[in-house]
């Protein structure tokens, strides 16, 4: 576990690091204020920091301060190292924002417990976020497929318009339905037909650009959406999802191979197009893909 361990006076800096080495941490050293500002700040930085208060450049305290404005949703557990004990240093120690501090010259035992105070608060505060990540992962996304929801594909739907409006760039959406897939569920039952519609996510996901969005919009209909692409023509981006459905092997779960293809509804963002008006227009042009005999893409006529 890396500690930041900020310290000016050789010696002292000398014998904690040695210290922390032998405690199984694994000190990152700074000399001064600002390079423990900097260290501090960086990506992956160190979740516990242990700061001189009297530091070259930068005060610990100040580097508290510092730290505590700034939004940072993992943000470090600090200990303050101070030869300055009384009370109003401590109060405007754990006001600039540590969490605890310690008096110089420090008793070991009692160092080590405050680390370990420390370490327990980290690992308490990264759970909580793995939590809230979790979490929030689950309230987006598909429990079955892990496409995005129907809530946030209609959310980054209402995001991308006013993004792409912005920009004046182009925006598509596709409305992807599969055909006869009630057939697949009688044929061969409902697993079969729950994995069939997560391999379709995933081969519809391996077929996207990096920026690209699929969310379940109902049962077996997928929303794409497809900035800065109209996805039209032979070559488009719709046509070769479309092939690539249909060059896919499903398996059922007794073994058997099956084929299926879908039919695709698309349309472009037109000026002052609402969400509604492009979700309504792909509909339309899906069920005309239906009525022309499936397995094609019929893009809506603005
Ligand atoms: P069409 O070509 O006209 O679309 O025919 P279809 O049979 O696909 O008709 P429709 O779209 O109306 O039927 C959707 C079927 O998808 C009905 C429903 O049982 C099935 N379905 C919806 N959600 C799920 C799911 O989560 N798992 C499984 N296995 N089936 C689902
Ligand atoms: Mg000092
Ligand atoms: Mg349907
Ligand atoms: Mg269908």
């Amino acid at each position: 576990m890396k500690v930041l361990f900020a310290e000016d006076d050789s010696t002292s800096r000398a014998i904690l690091t040695a210290m922390l080495r032998k405690w199984q941490l694994d000190p990152i050293v700074a000399e001064d204020g600002m390079a423990a500002l900097e260290l501090m700040q960086q990506e992956d930085a160190p979740l516990l920091a242990i700061l001189d208060w009297g530091l070259p450049g930068l005060s610990g305290v100040e580097i508290c301060r510092r730290i505590r404005r700034q939004k940072n949703y993992n943000p470090p557990y600090i200990i303050l190292l101070t030869v300055k004990n009384d009370k109003n240093h401590v109060v405007a120690g754990l006001d600039a924002g540590a969490d605890d501090y310690i008096s110089k010259p420090y008793d070991q035992a009692e160092l080590y417990a405050r680390i370990q105070v420390g370490l327990r608060q980290v690992g308490q505060q990264s759970k909580l976020l793995a939590t809230q990540r979790a979490l929030s992962y689950d309230a987006m996304h598909d429990a079955l497929t892990g496409a995005l929801n129907r809530r946030a594909i209609l959310d980054a739907l209402e995001k991308e318009l006013i993004r792409s409006g912005r920009r004046a760039s182009a925006v598509s959406i596709a409305m992807i339905d599969i055909d006869h897939f009630k057939r697949i569920n009688d044929n061969y039952g409902h697993q079969t037909g729950d994995d069939i519609l997560q391999k379709l996510v995933e081969t519809v996901q391996s077929g996207l650009r990096g920026y690209d969005l699929i969310g379940r919009y109902g049962g077996e209909e997928f929303l794409i959406i497809a900035p800065e692409s109209s996805g039209t023509g032979k070559e488009g981006l719709y046509d070769r999802l479309r092939r690539r459905i249909a060059a896919t092997n499903f398996v059922s779960r007794c073994g058997k191979k099956i084929t299926l293809s879908v039919s695709i509804g698309v349309t472009g963002v037109t000026r002052e197009a609402t969400v509604d008006d492009m979700l309504s227009n792909a509909d339309k042009a899906l069920y005309q893909a239906k009525r022309s005999g499936r397995d094609c893409v019929v893009y809506a006529t603005p």
